[in-house]
């Protein structure tokens, strides 16, 4: 924030200088941090949990306006002995309300970019947490708080303080599947919709359209990163890490751009209308049974 109002220039893409945890040879031995706090900005801040609690290591984010802090996603962990989620989040609160010389009466609200298990894990760690709401991830709970049961191809707004968030339904991963826009960083955040990784497809035609949607969204709106949950593509182009990896040495980075949209896009159109599983360069269709 730092006190910005009113018009604000485009945003600019801020490089994302970070060697992310990527797990260990022996899991057992792992000297990381159970979460990795990466700030972005005075006001956003990336996390990525380590690979030896749980090999989908998903990213989670943590976006603070003057009035509320938005958390997408908790985690794939319940317990807060294995992943303190919660008390790393009170502490990162803790932190940008010290800067400000703030101490209460700011509300967190835990959000999440899907419903699956390893994205809403940590949720049940703020179920007491004093200031917060909690919206749980099934698709009518996050729809009705949207707004968006009435008209699912809108887009809705979600007003932090001073940064108001932009939310899309973005079916096709997972009914749930919502993506955020944050006109403050210019990130849109894919969740597990767009990464480098296995692109698990439930509903082939839903997620095509979701695709074609983000892809008119960046049209129309300055998109500085897209950032999705996972890494699970090597630096090799069309090699994945196997399922349940726990050391991944050879990361390409999490950030992606608008122009992998219109390779996913290609990558649909070449595959057709049957689903089919096929790799390609930054990713790997991969169409699954809905279960
Ligand atoms: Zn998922």
């Amino acid at each position: 924030m730092s006190g910005h109002s009113g018009h604000r220039a485009d945003p600019v893409a801020r490089p994302i200088d970070v060697r992310w945890i990527h797990g260990s040879v022996s899991s057992k031995h792992n000297s990381d941090p159970e979460l990795q706090v990466y700030w972005y900005d005075d006001d956003t801040v990336i996390l990525r949990q380590n690979k030896a609690i749980d090999y989908e290591a998903p990213f989670l984010f943590l976006l603070f306006g003057e009035r509320r802090a938005v958390l997408l996603d908790t985690g794939a962990t319940e317990s807060p002995m294995f992943l303190p989620v919660r008390a790393v989040v009170d502490g990162l609160i803790r932190t940008w309300l010290g800067r400000r010389s703030r101490t209460e009466g700011y509300e967190l609200v835990v959000l999440h970019t899907h419903s699956h298990a390893d994205h809403v894990a940590g949720d049940s760690q703020f179920l007491d947490r004093p200031d917060t709401v909690l919206v749980t991830a099934d698709k009518e709970t996050v729809w009705d708080f949207f707004g968006l049961s009435d008209d699912p191809g809108a887009t809705r707004r979600f007003d932090l303080g001073g940064r108001t968030l932009q939310v899309l339904a973005t079916p096709g991963h997972d009914a749930a599947a919502v993506t955020f826009y944050d006109p403050w960083t210019g990130i849109l955040f894919t969740g597990d919709t767009l990464y480098r990784g296995r692109l698990y497809i439930v509903d082939w035609p839903a997620y095509s359209r979701s695709i074609d949607r983000l892809i008119e969204f960046c049209g129309t709106h300055p998109v500085t990163h897209i950032l999705g949950c996972h890494i699970e593509m090597t630096r090799t182009p069309g090699v994945d890490y196997p399922v349940q990896t726990t050391y991944q040495p050879d990361e390409p980075p999490l950030e992606m751009t608008a122009q992998h949209l219109q390779a996913v896009r290609a990558a649909l159109d070449a595959i057709g209308p049957r689903p089919a599983l096929r790799a390609f360069d930054d990713f790997i269709i991969w169409p699954e049974d809905d279960d």
